[in-house]
């Protein structure tokens, strides 16, 4: 039987650049991870596409998904559903790869119940003003969705504490670098391999 792939689990405030980073990470060469695209009941952004930013449903679509649980998690942020496939992450864990989840704390919370081996890492800014800075240069967002997101900024932060990894992000391509050093490592701690050499003395 394959070995499973790493579950990797990135979180952090709204506005703190998980997205930046994850793309970041995803244009490199030496790291391979698979992203897990997620649905959400939130209306595309200019630019976004659907089936590669998220997979775009109505609430409808997205309370069936939930009542069939298809989903390994999902969480209601900022007025919207958010969630992750469960069908796709299995599968790909299964063929041996890593799987990428970049989601917000509760749903976090969520996968970490169902998958305490996975590795959960919190992206933190260098201060909360930076971050107000970030959430409001993206322009994207009225003043109320702001407030509201720098609310949930300051909550998600305590949440800190629930993860096994914090990585700070000052400059993208520092960041992406912790993060490739983490996942390097959790690929060689014992309890995930010992098996693979117990199995070799065996043979020889
Ligand atoms: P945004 O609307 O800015 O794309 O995302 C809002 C928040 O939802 C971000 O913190 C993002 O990481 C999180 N998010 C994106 N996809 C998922 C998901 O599948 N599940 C959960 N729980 N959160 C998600």
């Amino acid at each position: 039987m394959k070995e499973r792939g790493l579950l990797i689990v990135l979180s952090g405030p709204s506005g703190v650049g998980k997205g930046t980073v994850r793309k970041a990470l995803f244009s490199q060469t030496d790291i391979k991870l698979h992203y897990s695209i997620s649905m959400t009941t939130r209306k595309p952004r200019e630019g976004e596409v659907d089936g590669v930013d998220y997979f775009f449903k109505s609430r409808e679509e997205f309370e069936s998904l939930i009542a069939q649980s298809k989903l390994l998690e999902w969480a209601e942020f900022v007025g919207n559903y958010y969630g992750t496939p469960v069908d796709y992450v299995e599968k790909t864990l299964q063929e041996g790869k890593d799987v990428f989840l970049e989601i917000e704390v509760q749903g976090a919370m969520q996968v970490r119940k169902a998958f305490p081996e996975g590795l959960f890492i919190f992206l933190m800014p260098p201060s909360l003003t930076e971050l107000e800075n970030r959430i409001t240069t993206r322009g994207t967002e009225s003043n109320e969705v702001i407030n509201n997101r720098m609310n949930a900024a300051r909550q998600e932060i305590e949440m800190m504490n629930a993860y096994d990894y914090v990585v700070e992000n000052d400059e993208v391509e520092l960041a992406c670098e912790r993060i490739k050093a983490i996942v390097t490592a959790e690929h060689c701690r014992r309890d995930r391999i010992a098996n693979r050499y117990r199995k070799m003395l065996e043979v020889e």
